[in-house]
């Protein structure tokens, strides 16, 4: 049973103690005591399942995760895992969506779960006579693509469409082949490759070509996940904070070399949402930087306007391929439990999430940016990292970090000066 969250707005969570805050998400999401535990105990790491999904296993690289507050999307409310090493992630995506909250939250859509395969046809002798004959034969290649997945059929998925096209390479002309499925709530990309396997025979016999690879491609620009929000003027600072903002992204449009920090910025939401529910982030990585370029130059993912009465209105779009099946979704008990926490029903709704996500967490570094600066926040966070580095014991590293952050200095030998000093 997923959770359904009536009120995301919680006031002060990031006062409480870990323990308090675990046992408020656990309440509020209806955790088991194992899933909690699961969480939040880092003896319960289930080494024999971890064992199994790599190689060569060794141990585990424990990342935090913190939970977005705040998030209304398309008025439903939700509580947002997020698996990551970097500060300030969590608390930029939950002040922003608190903004974009008082403004009657995100409004998001998305496509329907449609992944592209492909098979690369090499050493076709009439690629115009060959593309013609696939044509004629979609109804039959659809059929047999769809007999390699009788489930994902029964469950409204399965194969759509059949379309290729030419292209010219240093290796000689080829023909390219994309299948289109419909992969419902997984990430579709086992789904998608076994039947482009599948499928490569026969298109050998259509097109007296040589099948070769045969593999989804991560520009799933036929999955996309959108979403606009406003914030008004008084939320972000003033008219001068909106201006900036506007012209922070009329910067990355023109300069590609800001335009990937920008865009990365909106990766650090989504794929630490990826990451803490057991999703390919490499894959939506690949997916929206490819995305990013696809009409020639490399754009920002995000678009700023002003809006009525000088308030400040974003959008997002961008591919979004995540499933809430397959992949390491059901069996890793931490991305379970945290699929549980999140609460969505689909992978579509899983990708407005993430697409508002990203659009929050965009907002709240370039709002950074324009008004203050980025480091003025991100260090005071950072402060506890270098309080750690420099060796701060657990119950003095906000001490620590609060003394840097007052003095102006925070640096790594301000930090061991202070734990000696405290420690004496
Ligand atoms: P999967 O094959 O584990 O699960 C998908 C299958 O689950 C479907 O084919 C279907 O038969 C079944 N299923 C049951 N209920 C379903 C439902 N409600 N909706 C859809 N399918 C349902 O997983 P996958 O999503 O096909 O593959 C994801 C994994 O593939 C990830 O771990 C990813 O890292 C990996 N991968 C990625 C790439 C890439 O991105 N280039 C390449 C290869 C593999």
């Amino acid at each position: 049973m997923n959770a359904l969250v009536a009120n995301s707005r919680l006031e002060g969570f990031y006062k409480l103690s870990r323990e308090e805050r675990l046992k408020l998400i656990a309440d509020l999401c209806n955790l088991t005591e194992e899933e909690t535990n699961t969480l939040g105990n880092p003896g319960e790491v289930d080494l024999g399942t971890l064992e199994h999904m790599i190689e060569n296993v060794v141990g585990f690289m424990p990342i935090p995760v913190g939970i977005a507050t705040n998030f209304r999307i398309n008025g439903k409310d939700y509580l947002i895992p997020m698996a990551t090493e970097e500060p300030s992630v969590v608390a930029a995506a939950s002040n922003a969506a608190k903004g974009a909250r008082e403004m009657g939250g995100f409004k998001a859509d998305a496509t329907d779960p449609v992944m592209i395969g492909q098979i690369q046809l090499v050493g076709v002798k009439n690629p115009d006579a060959a593309m013609e004959k696939i044509a004629g034969k979609k109804g039959d290649l659809i059929a047999e693509g769809n007999s390699v997945d009788p489930l994902l059929v029964k469950l409204g998925g399965g194969m759509r469409d059949v379309l290729s096209r030419k292209i010219k390479t240093n290796s000689g002309e080829m023909v390219i082949v994309h299948i289109l499925v419909d992969v419902r709530d997984a990430m579709g990309a086992n789904a998608v490759n076994t039947m482009a396997e599948k499928l490569a025979p026969t298109l050998e016999k259509i097109t007296g070509g040589k099948a070769r690879l045969k593999i989804l491609s991560n520009l799933a620009m036929h999955r996309l996940g959108r979403s606009s929000a406003t914030w008004s003027k008084e939320f972000l600072g003033g008219e001068e904070v909106v201006d900036g903002i506007i012209e922070a992204y009329s910067f990355a449009a023109a300069d590609i070399y800001r335009c990937a920090t920008h865009n990365k910025g909106i990766m650090n939401g989504i794929s630490s949402v990826a990451l803490a529910t057991g999703n390919d982030t490499r894959a939506l990585e690949a997916g929206a930087h490819s995305f990013a370029c696809l009409h020639g130059t490399y754009q920002p993912l995000t678009q700023w306007r002003k809006g009525e009465g000088g308030n400040l209105v974003g959008t997002i779009e961008l591919p979004i391929a995540v499933g809430l099946i397959g992949g390491a979704t059901k069996s890793h008990a931490v991305a379970r439990t945290n699929l549980k926490i999140i609460g969505v029903e689909s992978s579509t709704e899983f990708a407005m999430v993430l697409a508002s996500v990203g659009l929050a967490q965009n907002l709240a570094a370039i709002r950074a940016l324009a008004a203050e600066g980025i480091q003025k926040g991100h260090m005071r966070l950072h402060a506890r990292n270098i309080a750690i580095s420099a060796g701060a014991p657990p119950e003095i590293v906000d001490k620590v970090a609060e003394k840097m952050v007052a003095e102006g200095k925070i640096r790594m030998d301000r930090a061991q000066e202070i734990i000696e000093e405290l420690k004496r």
